[in-house]
């Protein structure tokens, strides 16, 4: 709406207090208040830029509340910036309620990117990138933990986790459990701060890494796991070259159909490898 302000979604540093874009330090000293997830903390980092916009606290517990106050300032016309405690808001951290019910109200949100530990962690452990999953945190609960891991047993993409300290050993133990010993992972550590670290290895490794020194249990995680390996080794390469052409043309199941049939291979496996090349 025209005359309506505008909520920001400003992404602030993981860790280096550097990462932050000229741009969000803009919109932050302009805006007419800054909702922050835990204001004293957010208060470091705005000393530093020497911003002085006021801010109110926007968390898990009183975002329905604060969503509505927010957009009933912005519908006078006053501008808003939500940070989080670190990286881009929304991304397991709260701001989905108010974004949400903006766009309902028509408000605009503009995004301002930057640091994401997810992003950061994946540009530069190593694994395939071109598709990835994320799932932020694990639940809480062993049991919907394991049943969690079970659902990516067939995930052929990267899978991206943040993990706090206290579950780190537990969680590459159950990974290595539901996931067997096979999959590469990648733990980040301690992102864009003075003791970064990247481990990679199977589940059983990282556990020996973990354990060797246990001050390595402490700090901020994001493990990856590297998407499952279809076994292509029995599939001759003309079937697949085959499926690939026919895929151009016809539905993927029609297409695994035919290929399965002249090749006498397994239906259901050449459906899952069209999945994968799609
Ligand atoms: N919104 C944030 C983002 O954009 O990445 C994530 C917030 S989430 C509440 C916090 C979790 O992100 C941590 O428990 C950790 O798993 C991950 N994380 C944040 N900063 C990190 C860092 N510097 N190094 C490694 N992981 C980090």
């Amino acid at each position: 709406m025209e005359d309506s302000g505008k909520l920001y979604i400003v992404a602030t540093p993981i860790g280096n207090l550097a990462d932050i874009t000229h741009r969000a330090i803009d919109i932050l000293k302009q805006v007419d208040v800054i909702a922050a997830e835990d204001t004293r903390h957010s208060q470091k980092l705005l000393q530093h830029y020497q911003i002085d916009t006021r801010l109110i606290s926007l968390h898990d517990h009183n975002e329905s509340q604060r969503a509505k106050q927010l957009i009933e300032r912005m519908q006078k016309g006053l501008n808003v910036a939500l940070i989080s405690d670190a990286g881009t808001p929304l991304i397991s951290d709260p701001g989905y309620g108010l974004v949400n019910q903006c766009r309902a109200e028509q408000l605009d949100v503009i995004p301002i990117p930057g640091p994401c530990a997810a992003i950061t962690a994946m540009c530069a452990a190593g694994l395939a990138t071109d598709k990835f999953r994320f799932e932020g945190f694990l639940p809480v609960k062993e049991q919907a933990r394991q049943q969690a891991l079970e659902l990516l047993l067939e995930e052929t993409a990267t899978c991206i986790f943040y993990e706090s300290p206290r579950r780190i050993l537990d969680t590459i133990k159950l990974v290595g459990r539901v996931l067997g010993n096979e999959r590469q992972l990648v733990l980040a550590k301690e992102l864009t701060k003075t003791f970064e670290t990247f481990t990679s290895g199977t589940a059983e490794q990282i556990e020996i890494w973990l354990r060797e020194e246990p001050v390595r249990q402490k700090g901020e995680f994001v493990l990856m796991i590297a998407g499952m390996q279809r076994d292509m080794s029995n599939i001759p390469q003309v079937a697949l070259s085959l499926l690939k052409n026919l895929m151009q043309e016809l539905p993927l199941k029609k297409a695994a159909a035919i290929v399965a049939a002249h090749y006498e291979l397994k239906k259901n496996d050449l459906y899952k490898i069209g999945l994968d090349l799609s």
